[in-house]
């Protein structure tokens, strides 16, 4: 919290080892650190006028401490990090009916907790499991997003510089959007607040449909992007300023109107170079072909820099969860990457993979047999390459990778993962040998011992418990082993998390949500999880009372992976039939997405079993 002259810390936003920390932690503490620190000037020194314009705090404080690490820390490549794990979070809830604009029109208190709520509900697992900040995607995320692309349309010195006079104009006094936008037009010599206002004031945000018309002539597109595929004309009003970023194109080319054509300097190209817009784009399929030959080409192609292969991947995944695309056109996409070395892209194809799994969760045993045999293909091969201990004077994106391949390896169920997995395991709980096991690959392995339990799974319940209850271990690694005991995959593990979960002596409050993210998320326990919220309802909510947004969350993670049509409905009759004023942002978009998903395996269920057949992974 920024308190000016006083800034206060979760303990686990601020405390890191580097011998018994994660790489992931390094990260986020460093993060939350200049987050906090920007806030100095952006929030304290100008403070905004109302709440409608959080916004000019947090989407600053997230645009500039990602800026200031990346100054500071130039190996953890923050700005690649940033297009993988931060951007989708915006683009995702953006893509909901249930969205709000950056610039919400806030009326009482309790709409202000519900903004903040947002980040929480969906940052809890992805951005880091041990930042629980609880605040909103689109003010935080999307604020940033829509900074960085302006400020490289612009210049970042020339940004900058504009930011100072907006600072220095305001200082001591509140400020409102409109005045960052004049000061940045004085400093660039052009009227950014006649294109910006729309990225701000409107909800959503645009796919680009690209086709070729000759070699070097394209025809560009925009309509507003929704999950749901669609789009009806009355939600489709705006026009947005959109900077097409054409790699290997010269030129700084944007699209002002609905629909425009441009000629290109080369038949091979890409549109959103380094991801610095925030908007889709769907190809052609014959210009998708091109691209993935490009893929292949890794350092000689157009697509070398990561951030464009994982803007690639990003977009193939969204437009085939909305219908544009097919989904066996994304996994074809995925063989493209055999080759790839980067983690950050391996990071987004495991959360390709990770969303398939969850949607497809209810399928036939076969598909899912599939889907972890294309797990084992993709990730088996890195774990053969990096093996399991660190080399000295090893980077960190590489020990980043070999926590990803363990991960994902193991969710394949790979035979020799699986049993090395297991070995350390209990030498890290029997001999107390923590060498044994590097912090990053401790998520992994407990998942993986849990999953291939040689008996009922009792035996490495009971040894990650006690490393939860161990006085010794860090916060980090506790809540590792917190979140660990919500993969049980048995009834009766599944009371003993319950229980554990509700004894205040054992577990804080503010702990809890590690293990409903996880039994939520467990595609064995979620079903059983959300039958026993509802049977519960009153007494969970009442727990939750001063803090609404969490019990939000909760609410919002479980509904989402329910699966089926009829289960979805039942839950939204359910609770019409109470009183969610207090957290119906997040239920609303809750039920949104699990609807969603719900039709997402309905259209591609039987496209994906047939990909899966006719590549021999089934
Ligand atoms: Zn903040």
């Amino acid at each position: 919290m920024e308190n000016w002259g006083l800034i206060t810390y979760r303990t686990t936003s601020l405390l890191f080892d580097k011998k018994i920390s994660s790489l992931q932690l390094k990260k986020g503490v460093a993060y939350v650190v200049c987050h906090e620190l920007a806030h100095q000037w952006f929030g304290n020194l100008v403070t905004m006028e109302w709440w409608d314009d959080l916004w000019l705090k947090e989407g600053f404080a997230t645009w500039i401490g990602w800026f200031a690490v990346d100054k500071l820390f130039p190996e953890l490549d923050v700005w690649t990090s940033f297009v993988t794990e931060d951007m989708p979070r915006a683009l995702t809830l953006d893509a909901l009916r249930s969205s709000h604009p950056i610039e919400v029109a806030v009326g009482e208190a309790e709409e202000i907790r519900q903004i903040f709520g947002e980040f929480g509900r969906i940052g809890l697992i992805c951005l880091s499991l041990f930042l629980i900040v609880f605040v909103d995607a689109i003010s935080y995320t999307k604020g940033a997003s829509v900074i960085r692309m302006l400020s490289s349309w612009l210049g970042v010195d020339v940004f900058l510089a504009g930011t100072r006079r907006y600072l220095h104009r305001h200082k001591y006094q509140n400020a409102k959007t409109l005045d960052l936008w004049n000061a940045l037009s004085e400093e660039a010599g052009v009227d950014v607040g006649v294109f910006m206002h729309l990225w701000t004031k409107r909800v959503g945000y645009p796919v680009v449909d690209v086709v070729s018309l000759d070699e070097v002539t394209i025809e560009v597109r925009q309509s507003r992007y929704l999950s749901t595929g669609d789009v009806a004309e009355s939600e489709d009003e705006t026009t947005w300023w959109i900077p097409l970023n054409i790699a290997s194109s010269p030129s700084a080319l944007t699209l002002t109107d609905k629909t425009n054509t441009f000629k290109l300097s080369s038949s091979v190209f890409k549109l959103n170079a380094r991801q610095t817009g925030l908007y889709r784009v769907n190809y052609s399929i014959d210009i998708l072909k091109t691209l993935a030959e490009e893929i292949k080409k890794g350092k000689d192609g157009i697509l070398s820099d990561p951030t464009d292969r994982i803007g690639l991947l990003s977009d193939a995944a969204s437009l085939s969860v909305s219908g544009q695309k097919k989904t066996s056109g994304l996994l074809e996409l995925l063989r493209a990457f055999e080759k790839e070395e980067n983690y950050f892209v391996w990071s987004k194809i495991s959360v390709i993979l990770s969303n398939i799994s969850s949607a497809w969760f209810e399928q036939p045993m076969e598909v899912r047999d599939g889907l972890k045999a294309l797990h084992r293909h993709l990730f088996g091969p890195l774990v053969a390459k990096f093996g399991w201990e660190m080399m000295p004077g090893e980077d960190d994106q590489t020990t980043l990778l070999r926590g990803l391949a363990i991960t994902n390896a193991g969710i394949g169920s790979d035979p020799e993962t699986v049993t090395e997995a297991k070995r350390r395991f209990w030498k890290l709980v029997r001999d107390d040998d923590a060498e044994v096991l590097h912090p990053n690959l401790r998520r992994a392995v407990y998942g993986i011992a849990l999953r291939n339990s040689d008996g009922d799974g009792s035996e490495e319940y009971d040894a990650i418990l006690k490393l939860y209850e161990d006085p010794t271990l860090s916060p980090e690694q506790k809540m590792t082993a917190l979140h660990g005991l919500g993969l049980v995959q048995t009834p009766e593990l599944f009371r003993r998390t319950i229980e554990l979960s509700l004894d205040d002596k054992r577990v804080r409050r503010q702990d809890t949500g590690y293990i409903y993210a996880a039994l939520s998320k467990n595609s064995t326990s979620r079903i059983t999880f959300w039958e026993w919220l509802t049977a519960n309802f009153d007494a969970i909510e009442s727990r939750y009372s001063e803090q609404s947004f969490i019990f939000g969350t909760l609410l919002n993670y479980s509904i989402e992976g329910l699966g089926s049509h009829q289960r979805i409905q039942e839950a939204e009759n359910f609770l019409k039939r109470r009183n969610t004023k207090a957290y119906q942002r997040a239920l609303d978009q809750g039920l949104e997405s699990a609807r969603i998903y719900s039709r997402w395996v309905e259209r591609d269920r039987e496209d994906v079993a047939a990909w899966f057949n006719k590549e021999g992974f089934i």
